[in-house]
């Protein structure tokens, strides 16, 4: 549109005072200027818009007459700056024609001249239609807003943003009070009556008083990934936690920050709160009929299986019988018939062989067939199994937590057999802590490498295992569960050491069980030193 438009010499150069004049009447805001005598000696047309009246009525006016007694004299501490040349910004309320007050964003900018200052040039943005949108979501039922003051911590926020996130990052990890202490320094500015009700606060009693208070340990990850977001300078978080109503009660929500932008108070920052408690029920509910479904299929299987083995299996045992009671038949006679006892023997020596091999070839339908192997980061397998398990688990009345060595090299396996083995320890670990001691329920799954091999462990906060049960527990049908079926541990030992691989179990450093295991590294992975180390 623009092309072909360069400045001719029809076009007058931008900059007459008509031109300026003609400019500052089309802004919608109040412009003005006043001199030292607060005597105003401009005024743009959108006066006209706000006061009612021309603004060549306007000009000659006192402050005074414009502002009305109240406003003028509010105004006070800000025309004694700007008067001592100093440049002001301030929100005030402004008189409007139609009888209101109106919320406005000013600035006065003084104005020198060879003499000295000559006045101050003025600046009035209307900012009640952004606080009439802002008023009606704050103040609507639906969603319930809380805004933090976090200026006790505006020197730290500096200081933690001129450090950077990793380094946050790392204070985090390695200070486990770092986030506690935070929200206990950050305080409630408001809330609306919905968040109100939702925590079951008093709104005029909770303004003032300590955020941390609806902040329970499980949603300390959350809220340190909401802090690191927002010393990395983003606009806003997302995400879903539990907080604490002032009964003492868990509340399931989904939480959205805005944080502050350029030009706004820094230590404010607006939090969303929508209740997900009725969705997270029924997707718990979802999540047991799920595993529910998972372990009756599973039951099935096992079943069948075992009917099939049982018919295959009782032939040769038949024969082995018969064979049997004809060898002693042969033996018992009054001149015992040893060919023929010999021969029985032989066939149940064969009988036995082929039950054996069905037993085998079995085992080998179980493991065999399905495997796909390819090379895949350890650490996104087991993140997948994670997201796959976090439900149920927490379902459980526990929490998992990943613990990951960075770059890991990767392994050449399959990754569905090995996300099993994880599901499944995590599972029998979160399981184990319900019979556990009282205090934290907590899973953790580390990964690692130890000399060519990644190491993944999996350890609990629940009872442990007793010795007599630790040579017994990756036997099959091996379980102290009521509903159990003893096969999770063995069909992972099965799984790894077809992978080459090595399983134990052991007590874990946090007083629970610790099961880990073990699979080789590739030579050619082992050597480049990562998933990313490309190189050689
Ligand atoms: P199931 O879960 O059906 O019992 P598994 O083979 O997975 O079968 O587990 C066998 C047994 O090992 C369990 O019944 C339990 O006694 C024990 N076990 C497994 N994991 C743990 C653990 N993390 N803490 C304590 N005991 C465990």
């Amino acid at each position: 549109m623009m092309q072909g438009s360069t400045a001719g010499p029809d076009v007058p150069a931008y900059g007459s005072a008509a031109d300026l004049r003609a400019m500052a009447d089309a802004v919608p805001a109040l412009l003005s200027f006043f001199d030292a005598d607060l005597i105003c000696r401009y005024a743009n047309a959108y006066h006209r818009q706000w006061y009612g009246r021309p603004p060549e009525e306007m000009v000659g006016l006192h402050m005074r007459e414009f502002l009305g007694e109240r406003g003028y004299v509010s105004r006070g501490p800000f025309l004694r700056r700007v008067l001592a040349g100093e440049e002001v910004s301030f929100d005030a309320t402004v008189p409007h024609a139609d009888g209101t007050w109106r919320d406005a964003a000013i600035r006065y900018r003084p104005r020198h001249g060879p003499q000295g200052l000559l006045g101050f040039h003025v600046l009035v943005f209307d900012t009640a239609v952004h606080q009439h949108r802002f008023h009606s979501l704050f103040d609507g039922k639906g969603i319930a807003f809380l805004e933090l003051d976090l200026s006790r911590l505006a020197g730290t926020l500096e200081q933690l943003r001129a450090e950077g996130v990793e380094r946050l990052a790392a204070t985090i990890a390695s200070d486990p009070g770092f986030v506690r202490r935070f929200v206990g320094l950050t305080h409630l500015a408001d809330l609306n009556e919905k968040a109100a009700s939702l925590f079951g606060l008093d709104r005029e009693a909770a303004i003032g008083t300590v955020f941390g208070a609806l902040c329970p340990p499980a949603a300390e990850p959350v809220l340190a990934a909401n802090l690191l977001a927002y010393v990395g300078g983003e606009r806003g978080f997302e995400e879903e936690t539990v907080m604490l109503r002032a009964d003492g009660q868990p509340l399931e929500v989904r939480l959205t920050s805005a944080f502050p932008q350029q030009g706004e108070r820094q230590d404010r920052v607006f939090l969303g709160v929508i209740d997900i408690g009725a969705r997270v029920r029924q997707d718990r509910r979802l999540a047991q009929l799920e595993t529910d479904l998972a372990h009756a299929a599973r039951v099935a299987t096992l079943g069948e299986l075992t009917a099939s083995i049982a018919h295959e299996v009782n032939q040769p045992l038949a024969a082995v019988t018969a064979n049997g009671d004809a060898a002693l038949r042969w033996l018992r006679r009054p001149v015992p018939d040893l060919d023929e006892v010999e021969a029985a023997i032989r066939r149940v020596i064969e009988e036995g062989r082929r039950a054996s091999e069905i037993i085998a070839r079995t085992r080998a339908l179980a493991t065999k067939g399905t495997t796909k192997r390819a090379l895949f980061d350890p650490n996104g397998m087991i993140e997948d199994a994670a997201a796959l398990v976090r439900r149920q688990v927490a379902s459980l009345g526990a929490e998992l937590r990943l613990d990951l060595a960075p770059a890991l090299p990767p392994v050449l396996a399959d990754r569905v057999q090995l996300q099993q083995v994880v599901i499944n320890l995590v599972v029998n670990a979160a399981q184990a802590m319900l019979q556990g001691p009282e205090g934290p329920r907590l899973v953790v799954v580390a990964s690692g490498e130890r000399a060519g091999t990644v190491v993944v462990e999996v350890s609990d906060t629940g009872p442990g295992i007793g010795e007599e049960a630790v040579p017994r527990l990756f036997e099959a049908f091996y379980t102290t569960k009521a509903s159990g079926m003893g096969m999770g541990l063995s069909v992972s030992r099965t799984i790894v050491e077809s992978h080459g691989g090595w399983i134990r179990a052991g007590g874990a450093p946090m007083g629970g069980a610790v099961f880990s295991f073990g699979i080789p590294v590739p030579e050619p992975a082992r050597a480049s030193g990562g998933p990313d180390g490309g190189g050689a």
